[in-house]
């Protein structure tokens, strides 16, 4: 029997307000105004989420110099030839339509240089400097517009209601809504809809030291692979290297000092203050993001470390008042935790940024289950076994504004399925878990634990005996969290009860990400295991895919160009 649920419907029931988000709301709204459509999100609408947080920028060709064929090629070699390559293939043709919509529909104002152009910078493990950004606090300046766009036409919000599942039609065939808590009242509520977007960002927080936002817990990913889709490359977690690291009593260490830095000239410290990228990389601090992360993991495990047990970012080599003007925002952020970023040395240590991992998706956003989409983080397969920085926000914003349009066309004359009743019931049962456990526990250890034993076991460097013991370790915590009771006394803003369901999602997501490693038996970008050091054959490429708990590997199909080919005339 269903308790009181509150129920709405609307044609189109977008899930998160991060680039994709609101993306996929404008596109939708203007291939066709008649549609009712609805943003849910965990947070406040352009308050949460990760674009918001984008300091770096956005790459898109757009220089006479460059070309959206090296852009391509920058994202496949970048992503060690694992990428879906019509996926990468359209986020770099599509980045540029969208870039100028941000600037000429939508609001935005990027840097320009002084002939008027759009100045574009340095990123790592790029060939060309194609970043465009606004200053050093780019995705205030892209969330801030769009929001205010999606406010200014009739699109419905529900804020500060979480997904809690995916709910399918009775035959099973199809999406047929979302069931929620309303986190203001505690209270249920059941959207159906005919066309559904997931769009939550992933968000790997389940490592010591992460940057994303607080309000992402992998619930996306852990609805859909209860939803029975297939999720690929969960082994592939970027780690960005510059965390910065004020101590255990600050939410800020952590968080991203962007990579900018580096490709401005920063450089990389021991705890005997000497530079050490350069053994490891010809390109130095400005190799990709996976390698650079090793080489400093490598040098915390010597010892040779900073105060708090990482190591130091040194801009100190450069003009400190450009430093002040180009990177204002980090300034500051590193001002406020005690360090001068432009004159002296600021310590930080390597951070879990992004999964490159999610559910696996056709290039117009479709999954394998009808009526659901999928665009942003919670999507696999755009960028392999690495991220290029830049290609995270131009992935949100190109296949948010694809399923934007697709949706639109997708919900034209349907009718809304008939909601599986037993599944909304069974979803409810699970969220009231731990309200009726009897056993009181320790959140926060299970949290500790689960902190530890990610960032040790399947963290920068894995091997398999680390990563069965962290299985090991994962299936005890589940099961922990499980039994363990928590007050519901009072269901309004819960934080308790919704850190509860974060860890629950984080955990589900984690014993994928740790299968996909253990099967994972080479090192590839992000995925480095010390027992299978070398990379294997690159014609042989194959990607992993998780489906109801049984993993497969998968060739990757090279559609455009092969191992050794590239798609650059001129080339040498
Ligand atoms: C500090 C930082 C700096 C970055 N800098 C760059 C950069 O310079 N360049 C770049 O390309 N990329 C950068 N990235 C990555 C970039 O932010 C992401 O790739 C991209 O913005 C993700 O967009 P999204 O729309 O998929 O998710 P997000 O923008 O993260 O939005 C996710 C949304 O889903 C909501 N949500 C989560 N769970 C639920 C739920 N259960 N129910 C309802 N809603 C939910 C959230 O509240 C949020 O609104 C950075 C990331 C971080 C953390």
């Amino acid at each position: 029997m269903i308790p009181n649920v509150k129920r709405l419907d609307t044609d189109i029931l977008i899930l998160g307000s991060g680039g994709a988000g609101l993306f996929a709301a404008l596109h939708a709204h203007k291939a066709s105004a008649d549609l009712s459509i609805t943003v849910a999100v965990k947070g406040l609408l352009g308050k949460c989420g990760c674009t918001r947080m984008v300091q770096g920028g956005y790459n898109v060709a757009l220089a006479r110099e460059d070309s959206v064929e090296r852009h391509f090629m920058d994202t496949i070699e970048g992503g060690k030839w694992l990428p879906d390559q019509e996926l990468a293939w359209k986020l770099v043709v599509l980045a540029i339509e969208r870039i100028k919509e941000l600037e000429n529909e939508l609001g935005c104002f990027f840097d320009r240089n002084p002939d008027g152009t759009i100045h574009q910078k340095a990123f790592a493990g790029q060939t060309f400097d194609r970043t465009v950004h606004k200053g050093d606090l780019t995705g205030i300046e892209i969330i801030n517009r769009l929001a205010e766009q999606v406010w200014a036409r009739d699109i419905s919000r529900l804020e500060e209601h979480r997904a809690v599942e995916l709910i399918k039609s009775i035959d099973g065939e199809g999406i047929a809504g979302v069931l929620f808590i309303d986190m203001r009242t505690g209270e249920y509520v059941l959207v159906r809809a005919k066309a559904v977007l997931l769009a939550t960002g992933g968000g790997p927080t389940m490592y010591r030291y992460h940057t994303p936002s607080g309000d992402k817990s992998c619930d996306g990913l852990a609805m859909a692979a209860r939803a029975g889709l297939a999720l690929r490359d969960m082994e592939m977690v970027q780690f960005h290297p510059t965390g910065l690291l004020a101590g255990a009593h600050t939410r800020m260490t952590g968080t991203v000092l962007e990579e900018g830095l580096r490709g401005a000239g920063g450089h990389l410290l021991n705890g005997a203050k000497q530079r050490f990228m350069p053994q490891y990389d010809p390109k130095a601090e400005r190799a990709t993001r996976d390698i650079v992360s090793r080489a400093m993991f490598a040098e915390i495990a010597k010892g040779n470390t900073s105060p708090h047990g990482g190591l130091y970012l040194s801009m100190a080599q450069l003009d400190p008042q450009k430093v002040k003007s180009d990177f204002k925002g980090m300034v500051e952020r590193c001002a406020d935790c005690g360090f001068d970023l432009a004159g002296g040395l600021v310590e930080v240590v390597p951070t879990a940024h992004y999964m490159m991992g999610g559910v696996e998706f056709a290039a117009d956003c479709s999954t394998a289950l009808p009526g659901l989409f999928v665009a942003g983080e919670d999507s696999g397969g755009v960028h392999g076994a690495n991220r290029l920085g830049g290609n995270g926000v131009a992935n949100s914003t190109v296949f948010g504004a694809v399923a934007g349009d697709t949706m639109a066309q997708w919900v034209s004359g349907r009718e809304f399925l008939q909601l599986d009743t037993g599944g909304i019931e069974a979803a409810i049962a699970a969220c009231e878990r731990p309200l009726r456990n009897a056993a009181k526990g320790n959140l926060q250890a299970v949290r500790e634990k689960l902190y530890g034993t990610m960032w040790e076991k399947v963290g920068i460097i894995r091997d398999a005996s680390g990563l069965a013991e962290a299985q090991q370790e994962l299936a005890q915590l589940e099961q922990e969290l499980d039994s363990l009771k928590i007050g519901g006394g009072n269901r309004a803003f819960n934080l308790t009860w919704h850190d509860w369901l974060n860890l629950k999602s984080l955990l589900a997501v984690s014993r994928i990400i740790a299968a996909a490693a253990v099967a994972r038996e080479d090192s590839r970008g992000a995925h480095y295991r010390s027992d299978f050091p070398d990379s294997g054959p690159l014609e042989a490429s194959s990607y992993t895919s998780v489906l109801d708990s049984r993993l497969s590997m998968k060739p990757v199909a090279f559609t455009r160009v092969k191992p050794g080919q590239t798609l650059l005339k001129n080339a040498v």
